[in-house]
């Protein structure tokens, strides 16, 4: 969602007669898109804004602060650091163009709050890949999982009108993309404001567009996951046979204590139908290991999910306390090596499990859509497959944005290798 939102804002840019600079040195203006969901994130910034400060000295440049940690700190933030210009909250990027033109050195703070769309800038978005496009249909978050900042970021839900986001993939097509992705907190939520028309409905509706191929959505909260969005996926060709369902914890206990609103049983019976539905599903996950309480036999439940599920790849992270959430006020009493070393073995299990898929794989020929070329390797492409696997392959000509057919001949844990066939 973040890279998604400075796609738009560069596009803001971009219509006032802006260019990209080469260097942060050489830029006139610079603005940071930030991320407050773990506590890491938000130390990265810190020590990036430390390098924004004694840039100021040198070259005056006009430095905003936008996103998730703009949104928490508001005017306190400019208030601490005296060479950030302006703050924008997530649904405040609209008002940059009167904010650059109209409102001169005049240091301001933006981060209200509005349950409408229509605050949130209509593109045309600077797009980084050449193939795939995002597409927001919904912001914001009304789950409040006890760890999770969000609610607190972006505020409560609001959900894009359906004529908009079809509108967008109808211009998208025309503009050469195969493959879009649904974007938003908890897309599983998405109703049409106008009719009340559920995901399922978008999916089809979007699923009917000539040139785009493949269809892929996230995130999915198991919660509202059930069989209709199930064979919805199964029923329309160009939804990809993949899904990323974050878990979080394997334990039903770990699971309550997050306020996560399912069982690992619930999870597992979800797991079973979509691979019921679909056999050859690819499966991603979000894992926390170390929140409050957690004790080693419930993190063994977490180990024991992920060789049960064999995700095609995870997202792990240690917990961290945020600010203003239900699970800050819990102590956080799982000490620092012992989080560590969790996640240490979690991501030790999954790379073996995440080898032995690979293997599996040598010798097939699979559909990639290729995005990008090896800067350093002329003739490598690089692209993913309807699994969202990452596939670096050996081709001729100029494949990307298209669809290759590329022969598997090695892997790694985190990708394939392969090689462009003739078809
Ligand atoms: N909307 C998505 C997740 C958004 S946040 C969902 O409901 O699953 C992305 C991921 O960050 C989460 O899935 C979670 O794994 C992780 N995360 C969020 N808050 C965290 C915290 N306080 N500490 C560690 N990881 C956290
Ligand atoms: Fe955070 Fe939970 Fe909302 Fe996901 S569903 S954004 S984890 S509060």
């Amino acid at each position: 969602m973040n890279e998604s939102d400075s796609e738009h804002i560069a596009g803001i840019l971009t219509g006032l007669g802006a260019e990209k600079a080469g260097s942060a040195e050489e830029s006139g203006l610079i603005i940071v898109n930030t991320c407050a969901v773990r506590e890491k994130s938000e130390e990265k910034l810190y020590s990036f804004l430390g390098r924004m400060a004694a840039l100021k000295k040198k070259t005056n440049a006009r430095i905003g602060v936008v996103g998730c940690v703009g949104q928490l700190q508001g005017a306190d933030m400019l208030k601490a650091r005296p060479y950030i210009d302006f703050v924008l909250g997530p649904d405040n990027y609209g008002q940059l163009p009167s904010l650059l033109l109209d409102y001169g050195e005049e240091r301001v703070a933006r981060t209200s709050w509005s349950r409408e769309w229509d605050v949130l800038p209509d593109g045309p978005p600077l797009r980084e890949n050449p193939s795939s496009a995002y597409v927001p249909i919904m912001q914001g978050c009304d789950n409040f999982c006890a760890y999770c900042i969000v609610p607190f970021a972006r505020g409560r839900e609001k959900h894009r009108p359906l004529g908009q986001i079809l509108a967008e993939l109808k211009h998208l097509a025309a503009e050469g993309f195969k493959e879009i992705q649904f974007l938003g907190q908890n897309v599983n939520s998405y109703r049409d404001p106008g009719t009340g028309f559920p995901f399922p409905h978008l999916l089809r509706e979007a699923g009917s567009q000539d040139g785009i191929e493949w269809i892929r959505f996230i995130t999915s909260h198991p919660k509202n996951f059930g069989r209709e969005i199930a064979e919805a996926m199964r029923d329309i060709a160009k939804v990809c046979r993949q899904l990323h369902l974050p878990v979080q914890a394997g334990s039903s206990a770990v699971l309550k204590r997050m306020k996560r609103g399912y069982t690992r049983e619930d999870y597992m019976e979800k797991i079973r139908l979509l691979r019921d539905l679909m056999p050859d599903i690819s499966l991603s996950t979000d894992i926390i290991v170390g929140f409050p309480g957690e004790t080693d036999a419930e993190f063994s439940e977490t180990l024991e999910i992920l060789r049960q599920v064999r995700f095609t790849n995870i997202f792990s992270f240690r917990y961290s306390p945020r600010p203003q959430t239900q699970a800050a006020k819990l102590r956080d009493d799982v000490p620092f090596p012992v989080k560590r070393d969790r996640l240490l073995e979690v991501q030790r299990l999954q790379k073996q499990i995440q080898l032995e898929n690979h293997a599996a794989f040598v010798d097939r020929t699979l559909k990639v859509l290729c995005s990008g070329a090896s800067k350093k390797d002329a003739g490598v492409f690089s692209g993913r497959n309807e699994g969202g696997e990452v596939v670096n392959f050996m081709g001729r000509g100029n494949p990307i944005g298209t669809f290759v057919d590329v022969r598997i001949t090695g892997y790694g844990p985190y990708s394939l290798r392969g090689e462009a066939v003739d078809s």
